[in-house]
C-alpha cells in the first residue's frame, strides 16, 4: 500500500531525541530528502560487525532498491536482515561565535528496515532501472540493456520505506545570547553539489553529439534545442 500522502509515524528506534524540532514529520519530506540524492549509506551487520558502505540507489514508490555485484557482502549480508539506510544533503557550514556552536545545515534521512534480495526477474530489472535513473534520469533507454549475463553478475536489494525519520536543519547559528557581541564572524557558507561540463570518453566514435538527458543532468540546456 502506498503512504505518500501519510505522515512519517515515529517508532521506538526513529524518534527523535536530540533536536527533535529538526524532524520532518511528514512522508512527503521523507521522499523529497531521498529524490534529492544519489549517494546511500547501507548499514548492515556482517559476520557479527557493523559495516556501512556508500551506494546508488532509486526508488520506486515505498521501496528503496540498492544494486551491486552478486559478489557484494553487505548486500548479500543484508537479505532478510535489519538494516539502516541513510541519505544525506549538506546545504552549509554554519559558522557560529563558539567552537562548541559550529553546525552544519542539512537534510537527512535514515531508514530501517528488513531488506530483501529480490527475486522477481520483473522488479529486479525495474529496480535496476530505478537506480540508474536516479543518477541519470533517461539514461536505462538510450543505453544498451543488460544481457543475461550481466543481470546473472548483478544483485539487487529492496527495502521498504516503511520506517524512517527525517532531519532538517536550516538557518544560521544558535550562538548563546552572551556570545552575540563577540568580534568574531558568525555565518553560513551555503555549500551545493553541482556538474560539469560533460567529458566525451576519447574513444567516442564519431558524429556523436551529447545528447539531451546528459547535458540537462549537467545543467546545460538541451543540445537539440542549443543547436
Ligand atoms: C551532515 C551532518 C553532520 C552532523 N554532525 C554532527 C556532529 O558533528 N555531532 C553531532 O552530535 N551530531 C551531528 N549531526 C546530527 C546527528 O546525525 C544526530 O542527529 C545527532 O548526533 C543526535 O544523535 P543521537 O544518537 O542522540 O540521535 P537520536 O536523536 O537519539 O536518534 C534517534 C533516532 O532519530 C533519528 N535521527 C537521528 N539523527 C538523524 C538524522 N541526522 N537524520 C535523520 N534521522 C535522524 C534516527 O531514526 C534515530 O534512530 C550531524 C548530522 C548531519 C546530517
Amino acid at each position: 500500500m502506498s503512504t505518500q500522502n501519510q505522515v512519517l509515524s515515529a517508532t521506538g528506534r526513529t524518534r527523535l531525541r536530540r533536536h527533535s524540532e529538526r524532524g520532518k514529520t511528514e512522508h512527503a519530506d521523507l521522499l523529497a530528502v531521498l529524490d534529492a540524492g544519489m549517494i546511500c549509506h547501507l548499514g548492515v551487520v556482517v559476520n557479527g560487525a557493523p559495516l556501512v558502505l556508500p551506494t546508488a540507489y532509486g526508488r520506486i514508490g515505498d521501496t528503496l532498491y540498492l544494486h551491486g555485484s552478486s559478489a557484494n557482502r553487505s548486500l548479500h549480508a543484508a537479505d532478510g536482515q535489519e538494516v539502516c539506510v541513510t541519505v544525506t544533503h549538506v546545504d552549509g557550514l554554519v559558522c557560529a561565535r563558539s567552537v562548541f556552536s559550529h553546525s552544519v545545515n542539512y537534510r537527512c534521512a535514515v531508514v530501517f528496515g528488513t531488506a530483501r534480495i529480490v527475486t522477481d526477474e520483473a522488479e529486479r530489472l525495474a529496480g535496476l532501472r530505478a537506480v540508474t535513473e536516479q543518477l541519470i534520469p533517461g539514461r536505462w533507454d538510450a543505453v544498451r540493456a543488460p544481457t543475461r549475463k550481466e543481470l546473472a553478475a548483478t544483485s539487487v536489494l529492496g527495502i521498504p520505506l516503511s520506517e524512517a525519520s527525517v532531519k532538517v536543519r536550516t538557518g544560521p547559528p544558535g550562538d548563546e545570547p552572551e556570545d552575540l557581541d563577540l568580534p568574531v564572524w558568525a555565518g553560513v557558507v551555503p555549500m551545493a553539489q553541482s556538474f560539469g561540463e560533460p567529458e566525451p570518453d576519447p574513444a567516442l566514435r564519431p558524429g556523436i553529439v551529447t545528447p539531451d538527458h546528459i547535458q540537462v543532468r549537467a545543467g546545460l540546456a538541451p543540445t537539440s534545442r542549443s543547436a
